[in-house]
């Protein structure tokens, strides 16, 4: 019998990479809208290349096991993934650079999951606001899925040892439960895991386009930007603006405009319309016209590069399916390393 505690696991320090990992996972439940790519993608293209000169990797997940939570047409959610891929392809991710893959093509992370679920009380999960919300929204179907979701977010980041995670501020509760069930793994079994941290970018909540509520396809209240031309112009001229200016003469507060607030993305001349609204120089109307064109223009390359590579459904899945096999010795390594911290082999 040995007493030398560093031959055991726990005592063993973890095989952490050099340089920290960044994850990230979206859900395939159709085109994205201007809430993701402003909130997320954005930072999922910057990081990837900071990533690139740095040496050090970015991956990124079609993240399929999560919305079968919700999503239970099969025909929808094997074309949903596809669609996805190509939205994220067209929207800067360049799988050479960064490593894009399904969830479900790497199912070490049930596995992990499943082991995360043998730290994490019931109660944290019981009180993640997100349970609370899916629960009214979906009374017909609360699976045992929406309750655990967050733990299986745990895993799909720490699998790679991932310690950056480029998220929109909706997803900082869960993040935190992350961090939560690492630190209750690595309290049980011996430091394994890095705890990650949320990265946000300048625009951490978009509101829709009720100006009220966070953009989400769940609400409606999204402006597609891989969408017609049309559609866009629609969903922008529906946008409610400062509901204190009834009157065209009336001068308008740009602090408090969702329309005045998005120009921010979308040119460096925003200060100049922001005075047009306040001097009641220009209307809302006409505020929300620029605004419309300038999102048309600005996601017209997007645009095209998505149409063609959702013709190419064949391309779509080599490249995952690289993806997948890419990352599969450190799901392997990861999984090595916790069963035997936890005493299963
Ligand atoms: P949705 O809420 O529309 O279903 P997802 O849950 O698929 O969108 O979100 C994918 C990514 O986009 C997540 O990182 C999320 O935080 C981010 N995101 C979604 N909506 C917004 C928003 N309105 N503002 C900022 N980020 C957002």
């Amino acid at each position: 019998m040995t007493t030398d505690a560093s031959a055991s696991p726990a005592a063993r320090p973890p095989s952490l990479p050099v340089k920290p990992r960044i994850f990230s996972g979206i859900q395939p439940t159709g085109r994205p809208h201007l809430g993701n790519d402003l909130g997320a993608i954005r930072n999922y293209v910057a990081l990837q290349d900071k990533a690139a000169t740095e040496g050090r990797e970015a991956i990124y997940c079609v993240v399929d096991y999560h919305a079968l939570t919700h999503v239970h047409d099969p025909e929808l959610m094997g074309r949903q993934i596809l669609e996805m891929a190509a939205a994220l392809i067209a929207l800067g991710l360049d799988p050479k650079r960064c490593t894009l893959f399904v969830q479900s093509d790497r199912p070490e992370v049930t596995e992990l999951a499943w082991l995360f679920n043998t730290v994490t009380p019931v109660g944290w999960l019981m009180r993640t606001p997100t349970y609370k919300e899916k629960r009214l929204n979906q009374p017909e179907d609360v699976n045992t899925g929406l309750l655990t979701y967050p733990v299986l977010q745990a895993a799909d980041i720490v699998l790679y040892k991932a310690a950056l995670v480029p998220i929109g501020r909706d997803q900082a509760p869960h993040l935190e439960l992350s961090r939560e069930i690492v630190r209750a793994f690595n309290a049980r079994y011996g430091e394994t895991f890095p705890e990650p941290q949320a990265v946000y970018t300048e625009a951490p909540t978009v509101l829709g386009t009720d100006g009220s509520k966070k953009m989400s396809k769940s609400i409606g209240n999204t402006i597609e930007i891989l969408g017609e031309p049309d559609l866009i112009r629609k969903q922008v001229m529906s946008m409610v603006t400062d509901t204190q200016r009834i009157m065209r003469s009336d001068p308008g507060r740009p602090e408090v405009c969702n329309v005045c607030q998005m120009h921010r993305h979308f040119g460096a001349d925003y200060q100049e319309i922001w005075e047009g609204e306040r001097t009641a120089r220009t209307g809302c109307v006409d505020t929300k016209k620029l605004l419309a064109e300038r999102i048309i223009a600005h996601y017209a390359g997007a645009r095209e590069a998505y149409k063609e590579l959702t013709a190419d459904p064949k391309r779509l899945r080599a490249i995952l399916d690289e993806g997948a096999e890419r990352i599969r010795p450190i799901a392997e390594a990861t999984m090595a390393e916790v069963r035997e911290r936890m005493g299963l082999r």
